[in-house]
């Protein structure tokens, strides 16, 4: 039974891995947490992925299979759940936060999980063949291309982890790389070694072409200058975050629109804490988010508790 306290004293937002990690560690602190999630997908940025890769424990663990569980048992110690988005958050005398209905609401302490999004290639055709084509996740979508050439863009973590994927049911798998590939020394290794893996280095993607559906990529050659067509089927753009920061004040940003916080999580204004991919100096694995949401939750209970 939830005790009867202020309603809402802690607010969680995001229901990705920090949000659900920060959301039942604080109930289990004994404070009254609700947490509100804007997609109605728990598990945010993991929540498609067929398989997480450098956690802690052995076997193949799902994106799925970690988030589910997180949030039953943020449930199971009363961690309220709302599925909406929260539209604003005002730092005044009283925090006031406004959800996607307009409803206000005025925790005691907030701790932003909102993460990040996936950003967009911003070329002609990326969005008229989203879903003929162009896809951003390879655990949904990568069947539909078995037997067929594909593109991934990016270099980071979370391209090489989706071309990974790709490898298994497509002919080929083309990385077009903009720079050096920055991704984690293993997963890139495991990659390389993939006989249907050719990588496209220091190309920029200019225009995603087709008719009923995608036919190829038009490339800009960074080093040699000039344009060349590389023929695939499937585009997976893969090219970084957007933080989703855009309900947070302003001036608690960093210019790339993540949260700014000190050691202890909190941003520029005491009782609000950031945690996971949204925040500034969050690692990027699905650890850290985990292990920030805890964090977060710790210090916003002691901030509540006075
Ligand atoms: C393609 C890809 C592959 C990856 N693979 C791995 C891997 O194999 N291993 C690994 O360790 N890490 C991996 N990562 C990184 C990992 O997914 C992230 O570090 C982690 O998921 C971040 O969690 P988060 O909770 O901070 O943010 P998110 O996962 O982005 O969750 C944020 C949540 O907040 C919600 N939200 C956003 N705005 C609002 C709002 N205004 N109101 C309410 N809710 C809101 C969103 O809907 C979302 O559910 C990968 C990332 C990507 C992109």
């Amino acid at each position: 039974m939830r005790p009867l306290k202020n309603p809402g004293e802690i607010t969680v937002i995001g229901g990705g891995l920090a949000g659900l990690a920060a959301a039942r560690h604080a109930a289990r602190l004994g404070r009254l947490v609700t947490l509100f999630e804007g997609s109605g997908l728990y598990g945010g940025l993991t929540a498609t992925l067929g398989e997480v890769e450098g956690l802690v424990t052995a076997g193949h663990i799902s994106g799925q299979d970690l988030a589910i569980p997180m949030l039953e048992e943020a449930r199971k110690v009363g961690v309220q759940v709302i599925e909406t988005g929260i539209a604003a958050l005002d730092p005044g005398e009283r925090l006031v936060l406004t959800d996607e209905a307009g409803t206000q609401h005025h925790p005691g302490a907030v701790i932003i999980a909102s993460g990040g999004s996936l950003r967009k290639l911003g070329v002609p055709g990326e969005e008229a063949f989203t879903g003929r084509g162009v896809s951003r996740c390879a655990t949904c979508d990568g069947g539909f291309y078995r037997g067929r050439d594909v593109a991934v863009i990016g270099g980071g973590d979370g391209a090489v982890h989706e071309a990974l994927t790709l490898t298994r049911s497509s002919r080929k798998v083309f990385m077009v790389c903009r720079s050096p590939m920055k991704a984690m020394r293993e997963p890139l290794d495991r990659l390389a070694a993939c006989d249907n893996v050719e990588f496209v280095w220091d190309s920029e993607v200019t225009a995603v072409l087709g008719e009923a559906a995608v036919t190829g990529l038009r490339l800009r050659d960074l080093r040699h200058g000039g344009e060349t067509t590389l023929a695939c089927s499937g585009v997976f753009p893969f090219i970084g975050l957007v933080p989703n920061s855009g309900f947070v004040p302003q001036a608690w940003l960093e210019p790339d629109h993540k949260v700014r916080s000190d050691a202890a999580l909190a941003t520029a204004d005491p009782r609000v804490f950031a945690a996971g991919a949204v925040r500034a100096g969050c690692g990027g694995t699905a650890i850290e988010a985990i292990a920030e949401g805890m964090r977060a939750a710790l210090a916003a209970a002691r901030y509540v508790q006075g």
